[in-house]
């Protein structure tokens, strides 16, 4: 039996590994600041009178107030399984098994690449400068090889925001080659212009949201894709016929209302001043360079010690995340934004650790 499972498994998929989250690993935490979720947990209502239907598969309010919150038409919106299913929608739309490629531009947000292999789809990389600015020069060069260019900004996990310039090269070079999809996650968190306001200019971009980080709602599993009705119809041949459950509607649609969203900028302030307090904590600290820019909710900092301080976090019930792995980000940890207390726990813990002067 194994061996007719061996057999029958994709070669693209034999090589890849269940996902494993940091939560399932250690269990036995508290404190979770490794998710870059939100530490807000608000309170909403369910009508259980329509749960005997099948949803609709784009729910109307959702949809209309989405739109009138991102400030693009309803038509230019497709509500997901989270921005994450929206990428793996977009990779399975436009991209050919065996055939197509995706370009990416590392250290970046992981789920663009395994997407791509799970749909057989292969993977371009052209890394970011060491500023962590975009090689625009070398994605323009390469952008006639691929379908999608995923640009991610603010980046997770560096924080940096990609300078409104790169993307207008990108947008103008890849204009009659390849879509643009820029996800803007944390776009909540920083203070610029977003991109939903150049859909009407450029249809070939695609922009990806979610009510998992600023929204405080990762557990809904909610997510947006903004783009050109064109876009927006192919994306609606590949997705399920019921993709948003009738409970994720109700609570994605009074999660759009305008209190709720009144709360969610509140909530966001309040990150916000965290943020720079843990900021300039960790920067006072001798044996922590900070690494990027801190335009989301969280920080990306460098330690040498970053294995043991790990184990001594983890140890204490607090799980950051290890992002060393990624291209250029060796010996580095990222910390999402607690509450006040949280943060002031892991800041004395880090302080303890160093103080006792452990080394990895
Ligand atoms: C968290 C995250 C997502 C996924 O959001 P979901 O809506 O929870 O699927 C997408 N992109 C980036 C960069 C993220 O950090």
């Amino acid at each position: 039996m194994s061996n007719l499972i061996a057999r029958l498994t994709n070669p693209n998929i034999a090589t890849l590994a269940p996902y494993e989250s940091a939560r399932r690993l250690y269990a036995g935490g508290q404190d979770w600041l490794n998710a870059n979720e939100s530490p807000y947990a608000n309170p909403y209502q369910l009508d259980d009178t329509k749960l005997n239907r099948y949803p609709a598969c784009q729910p109307v309010s959702v949809v209309e107030q989405y739109a009138a919150y991102a400030g693009v038409m309803p038509q230019n919106v497709l509500v997901t399984r989270g921005a994450d299913e929206g990428i793996e929608l977009l990779i399975r739309a436009f991209c050919r098994p065996g055939r197509s490629s995706i370009m990416i531009c590392p250290p970046t947000y992981g789920m663009y690449a395994i997407s791509a292999e799970t749909c057989d789809v292969s993977v371009i990389k052209v890394p970011q400068h060491s500023d962590f600015s975009l090689d625009v020069d070398s994605i323009c060069q390469q952008a006639g090889d691929v379908s999608l260019v995923f640009i991610c900004s603010p980046n997770n996990p560096t924080g940096t925001q990609v300078a409104k310039e790169d993307i207008i090269r990108v947008l103008e070079h890849c204009a009659d080659k390849a879509l643009v999809v820029v996800d803007e996650a944390y776009i909540e968190f920083a203070f610029s212009d977003n991109w939903a306001s150049a859909l009407q200019r450029y249809p070939h971009l695609v922009i990806l949201r979610t009510l998992s980080k600023a929204f405080a709602l990762a557990g809904l599993r909610c997510g947006f894709t903004l783009a050109s009705d064109a876009i927006i119809q192919t994306l609606l041949k590949v997705i399920a016929p019921y993709p948003i459950p009738e409970p994720v509607a109700q609570i994605a649609a009074q999660a759009l209302g305008e209190d709720p969203i009144a709360r969610m900028r509140e909530q966001v302030d309040i990150i916000e001043t965290e943020r720079q307090r843990l900021t300039d904590a960790l920067s006072a600290m001798d044996e922590v360079t900070l690494v990027g820019a801190q335009k989301a909710n969280f920080i990306l900092f460098r330690t040498p010690a970053k294995d043991a301080l790990m184990r001594d976090l983890v140890d204490n019930g607090l799980l950051i995340r290890d992002q060393s792995k990624q291209l250029n980000l060796q010996q580095c940890l990222r910390i999402s934004v607690g509450t006040p207390e949280q943060n002031t726990r892991l800041l004395s813990l880090m302080r303890d650790f160093f103080t006792r002067g452990e080394t990895a």
